[in-house]
């Protein structure tokens, strides 16, 4: 549904996988935590030291990864 509704306003859809760890990966500076239990919501970068949302943290990298697959399908 998405996917043709995106297509129909000619968007371009970027289909992220549900396994992508988006939860796992510092936005700030690309650091890889590794697995967090879901009852963690909030953590420090140990490389930057930012404070991270979770969720926030991991619609970022969401983003950031949705972005970077559209730079490369263009080229
Ligand atoms: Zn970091």
């Amino acid at each position: 549904m998405l996917k043709y509704k995106s297509r129909w306003y000619v968007k371009a859809f970027i289909k992220i996988d549900r396994f992508f760890a988006s939860s796992q990966i510092c936005s700030a500076c690309g650091h890889k935590e590794g697995k967090k239990a879901l009852a963690i919501r909030k953590w420090d970068c140990p490389q930057c030291g930012i404070h991270h949302d979770r969720d926030i943290n991991a619609a970022i990298n969401i983003l950031n990864e949705g972005l970077k697959r559209a730079a490369a399908s263009k080229t």
